[in-house]
This record gives C-alpha cells, structure tokens and sequence, in this order.
C-alpha cells in the first residue's frame, strides 16, 4: 500500500492552507489545527451484511478498508443500554483498550500502515497511548508514548503491557507534548496526536453511525465528558454526515461535561495546587476549544460541570448498577442527570473502564 492520498487534503481551521496527507504534517505552518477534506459518498441504502466496526461506515471515512481491517482489534459497535426513559448509555467502556479512544487509534494506526512508518509517538496522560500501543501492537509498528509523570499508573502499565516504551516526563502536560515532537522529527515517525491529527477524529464519526443504527435515528441530546474534544467533535461530524445524506432529520443538541476547576468552557480553572478526579479531561488549554465551542452553539448544546463530590458519587452509583467505569466518563452521567431529559433520546457516552483510574 502506498502513501498517496489522492482524494485526501489536510485543510486549516485558521488560515484555510491545504497540504497533502504526508507522515510529517501535522499541524499549519501558521500553527493551526488541520482538518480533513474529502468527498464521503453516502452508504448504500442498507449496511446488512457488514462487518461491525470501521470498515462498515468505511464510505464516510478517510481510510481505506484494507488499512483499517489491518489496524482491526474489534473496535466499535460497543453496547447502547437503556438506562430509564429515553436515556442511554453507549458503553465504549466496553472497547479492545478500554476506551472510546480506540476508533481514532485504529485509523491512526491504519495511517501509520499506509504511510509506511516504522514507529509511532503519541504523548498521552493514558487512554490515547494505551489505544494507539494496542494497535501498532497489531501492526508490529513500534510506539512510544510519552506522558506526564503524574498519569495514572494503571494506564501507563497498560502501555506498557501491549509492548510501548514509555517515557515519564517531570513538569506540565505540555512538557511531554514537547518532548514527543522532538522524538517524532525522526525519520519514519508518525505523530500520531489525537489532538492534532484529523484522522483521529474521522475514525470517532463511526460512534454517531453506531448510535444511529442502535436507535434507527440520531437522537435529541447527546452527553459526553470533554477534554480535547476529540470524540465531541467526531461525533458532530458524524452526525452532519447522516443529515447531510438524509439518513436523519435532525442533529442532536451536543452537550460538553466537565469538572467544576477544570472547565476551559465554562471558564472555570479555579483548581488551584488540587490535581484532578476526572484526570482524562483536565486540559485547561484545549488545541480544538474553538471548534468544541461553535458546535455547542451551532447544535443549541450547552456546557455543564460537576463537582468533585459528584464525581466520585456517580462512580460508586454507576458501579452499583454494573457498570464500571472511570471517573472522567462519570462526568458525563452526572451531567446528563441535570437535565432536562428529552423524550426522544438522550445518549451518554461512557468513554472509559473503571480500571483504568480509581478516585482513591
Ligand atoms: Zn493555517
């Protein structure tokens, strides 16, 4: 497989420049984030018959379906349970890492494949590298994850495990992000951001064709924790593909979830020397804020937080009901709860396991 995306372009959110998908771009030269441009044709009238997975939307996408099935660990169609009237939870708890992570990481990986890289460097507080070392893990790709010293120790040993080197560096989430760029200038590295690189996002489209199919529309609301936004903004596109090829009417109000002292969108950075319960979204400078911010006004969706308290309260009450899972996914849950509640379906994503964290 060459590296020659013909139907592809990379295209700046700030200064509108376009540049050719190659292993060493991956931000503007004017520093703003990429995005991806390219003609997603509409899938076919039904879907029967299909793999579950990526490669079942593999229209929508950037990828091709050979890539992807190569990156395969069984990615996607993860549960939607009902939860009370009109609300459900997609469990991506229930994923090949662990978390929600693991559809981006599958087409990152999938890219690295197709572009020929012999390494992978991710800096990752935990989900992001955990996802990306399980998939070049299936590839043989070699993956470095870089991360902050304080990341949760049962994420990085997870890392670990599926064979990365990971590194710890001392000082502030950016220190690590330094250090990766500094590993990924070498030759035959991919810099596989899931902050920066759009494909990352293009593979979270495949959580709103999911939802979409388990509901048989989009729904009214959707819930999700925000950190980078990644899955947030996935899932936007995901949805305006289905309005934009009339598979549905309507996109739903998407509402971002964080921690009371950890909410760049709320304006809230008030935590002070406290390190954070809900560590997977405490991005006090988000790269995409912007974008995360016009899809809350464009969709009539709005930001919530959450306290501490109510944090480690929704885990214990998650757990008490069967599902385990980490504290920044129960950021989500106990938002959803403020309401309102909407008849024709709210959906909360609960992006990662409770053994990846604990709130001791
Ligand atoms: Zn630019």
């Amino acid at each position: 497989m060459t590296g020659n995306f013909d139907h592809v372009h990379y295209r700046c959110a700030v200064c509108g420049a376009t540049y050719e998908v190659t292993l060493d771009r991956f931000t503007c030269d004017c520093t703003g984030v990429l995005d991806l441009e390219f003609d997603a044709p509409a899938f076919p009238s039904s879907l029967v018959g299909r793999s579950h997975g990526l490669t079942r939307y593999v229209e929508a996408l950037a990828m091709d379906a050979e890539s992807l099935a190569a990156a395969d660990l069984g990615s996607g169609r993860t549960p939607l349970l009902t939860m009370g009237e009109s609300t459900y939870a997609k469990c991506d708890y229930i994923m090949p890492s662990g978390s929600f992570k693991d559809r981006g990481a599958q087409v990152l990986a999938a890219l690295a494949l197709r572009l020929g890289a012999n390494s992978v460097v991710v800096d990752s507080s935990g989900n992001a590298g955990a996802a990306m070392a399980a998939h070049c893990a299936r590839l043989g790709i070699d993956c470095v994850v870089v991360a902050p010293s304080s990341a949760p120790a049962a994420k990085l040993y997870q890392s670990r495990v599926y064979g990365a080197d990971v590194r710890l560096v001392d000082g502030p989430r950016s220190a690590a992000t330094t250090v990766a760029l500094e590993l990924s200038s070498r030759d035959g590295t991919l810099y596989a951001s899931h902050v920066e690189n759009p494909f990352f996002t293009d593979g979270t489209k495949a959580w709103s064709f999911e939802v979409w199919e388990q509901l048989g529309d989009a729904p009214a609301q959707v819930v999700m924790s925000v950190g980078n936004g990644s899955l947030f903004i996935g899932a936007y596109l995901g949805f305006r593909y289905l309005l934009e090829h009339g598979f549905t009417s309507r996109i739903p109000k998407m509402v971002a979830a964080q921690a009371v002292g950890w909410s760049a969108l709320a304006g809230d950075l008030s935590h002070g020397d406290e390190l954070p319960v809900a560590d997977g979204i405490a991005i006090v400078a988000p790269r995409r804020f912007d974008q995360i911010k016009k899809i809350i006004d464009v969709t009539g969706g709005e930001v919530r937080t959450v306290t501490r308290d109510v944090i480690k309260a929704t885990v214990a009450s998650l757990a008490r009901d069967g599902l385990w899972v980490e504290p920044t996914s129960a950021v989500a849950w106990a938002a959803a709860e403020q309401g309102p509640k909407y008849d024709d379906g709210v959906v909360v994503s609960l992006g990662g396991a409770g053994f990846k964290s604990s709130v001791d």
